[in-house]
């Protein structure tokens, strides 16, 4: 036992890392404690949601280990609640002992090109917010009706979604859960050739083996690694030596190097030692991308050669790293996009921590990892509240229901856990009466999903 007190937690982010949180804390011994996770999006699950490519039904799947964690009695669910605008830290530290924010990074990081602002350039996390139908999304993506060279800069795993995404066909996506105007919309996707760049060498890429492989299981897709900058220096061999997944990775790279195309539609191309250094314009619209030749310094990192070349691309997706939004009210570390922490404690500019405030997931380490990851993260800030609750002060109010109370007072139309397995019935239900049958159809409209939700 802790503390003798019955303890209110709220989790500020509903997706994977607030959610393991909050399985954690209601499962530390000797705890009695009940937790409400808030989200802005009226649905849980976060990234699961809204960023993990409709046709990674796979990874989606985490989802239903996340329905367990909140079938939980002293979880609850509050959705489609503002953190700034619907409530602020000093409401919520009225109702709860401590607050953790897991608000993740759903923006793209700045790329500092000239040419960045072109009509056809596009940030990767705003084309993956509209295919995962995500209600702030414009309902219509801006294609360009003579884009079949496009460019995808960054060699992680969100440039492999949305180069698969943009190389696939609107009907092969049509098996999965994207709503009509995704389906409508990909429909003007005139690309033939994705041309994805990575600034350094194969033994630096950020994708993961599976992602990879999976890339040629595409009957319209070959994909194509070229030869030029294919190179591995000292850093590299270091590199491939210390890590098996990225040994896999390479491996799954030279048998796409070996490989003949086999003619299909489209085609994803891998070009290394290319810095993307500017994007080229004309009438204000992309007609391409130049990129400064690199090669490998010995350590893995890249010098420029001075040697320059222009690909005539139409439209160019940057997907180069997610940033985190800027809570109201909280410090910000706007050189790495986190919280400023210890590991847990959200520590103010001063670098004391702010009593009873916390961060997991990639809102306190920074976007990278994947899904499992933030599990270990949680326990590390978990741990640090639990040890921390003997000498937090009691919140004012302590009955659990105050909260839905000022939630109401506020006007706020929050949504629940029992709305949302509202919402995912409807939204089962209108992937079963389909034209096109499959196991659900997004609903996109924020008020819609709302109304639906409050039944
Ligand atoms: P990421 O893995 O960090 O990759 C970012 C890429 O952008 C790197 O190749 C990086 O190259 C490059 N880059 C950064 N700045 C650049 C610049 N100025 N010019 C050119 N290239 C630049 O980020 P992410 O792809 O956004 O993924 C975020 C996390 O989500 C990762 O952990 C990822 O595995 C995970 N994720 C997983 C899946 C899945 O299906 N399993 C799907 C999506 C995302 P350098 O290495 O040279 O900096």
């Amino acid at each position: 036992m802790t503390v003798d007190r019955k303890v209110r937690v709220a989790v500020v982010g509903a997706g994977p890392a607030g959610v393991y949180a909050a399985d954690i804390l209601t499962k530390t011994e000797g705890l009695d404690v009940t937790v409400d996770i808030l989200d802005r999006d009226p649905t849980p699950f976060g990234l699961i949601r809204y960023g993990v490519a409709p046709d990674h039904p796979r990874i989606k799947e985490i989802i239903k280990a996340l329905k367990r964690v909140m079938a939980n009695d002293d979880i609850r669910f509050f959705g489609n609640v503002n953190f700034g605008t619907d409530i602020k830290l000093e409401d919520l530290k009225g109702f709860y002992d401590a607050v953790v924010f897991a608000t993740g990074a759903r923006r793209d990081r700045d790329l500092q090109i000239p040419g960045v602002d072109l009509d056809g350039s596009y940030g990767a996390a705003d084309f993956v917010y509209w295919y995962d139908g995500h209600p702030d999304a414009p309902r219509e993506w801006d294609f360009q009706p003579h884009a079949k060279q496009v460019a995808v800069l960054g060699v992680g795993n969100v440039g492999l979604d949305v180069a698969r995404i943009l190389a696939k066909t609107a009907d092969e996506l049509l098996v999965t859960e994207i709503p009509d105007n995704v389906y409508e919309g990909l429909k003007k996707n005139v690309t033939t050739d994705v041309h994805v760049f990575a600034r350094r060498g194969p033994a630096q890429v950020k994708f993961t083996p599976m992602e990879l492989r999976e890339l040629s299981h595409s009957p319209t897709i070959d994909v194509v690694v070229h030869p030029e900058g294919y190179e591995f220096d000292h850093g590299s061999m270091e590199a491939l030596a210390a890590a098996k997944s990225q040994k896999l990775v390479v491996k799954v790279l030279g048998d796409y190097l070996a490989k003949e195309p086999s003619g299909a539609p489209h085609r994803i191309h891998i070009h290394f030692c290319q810095n993307p250094v500017e994007i080229l314009g004309e009438d204000g619209k992309v007609v391409g991308l130049r990129t400064e030749i690199t090669e490998l310094d010995g350590t893995g990192n890249v010098r420029g050669t001075g040697q320059f070349k222009d690909w005539p691309v139409q439209a160019v997706y940057r997907a180069i790293g997610y940033y985190s939004d800027n809570l109201p009210g909280l410090p910000f570390d706007a050189n790495t996009g986190v919280l400023p922490n210890d590991g847990g404690h959200v520590l103010d500019i001063d670098g004391t921590p702010i009593e009873g405030v916390y961060a997991t997931g990639w809102i306190k380490r920074g976007p990278v990892g994947l899904i499992g990851h933030t599990k270990s993260d949680a326990a590390q800030t978990i741990k640090m509240l639990v040890e921390d609750l003997p000498k937090l002060p009691a919140p004012e109010v302590s009955e659990r229901e105050a909260f839905d109370r000022h939630l109401d007072s506020r006007g706020v139309e929050y949504t629940t856990w029992e709305g949302w397995e509202r919402l995912d019935a409807h939204e089962e239900s209108l992937g079963a009466n389909d034209a096109h049958p499959r196991e659900r159809k997004k609903v996109v409209p924020r008020d819609e999903m709302v109304s639906i939700a409050r039944g």
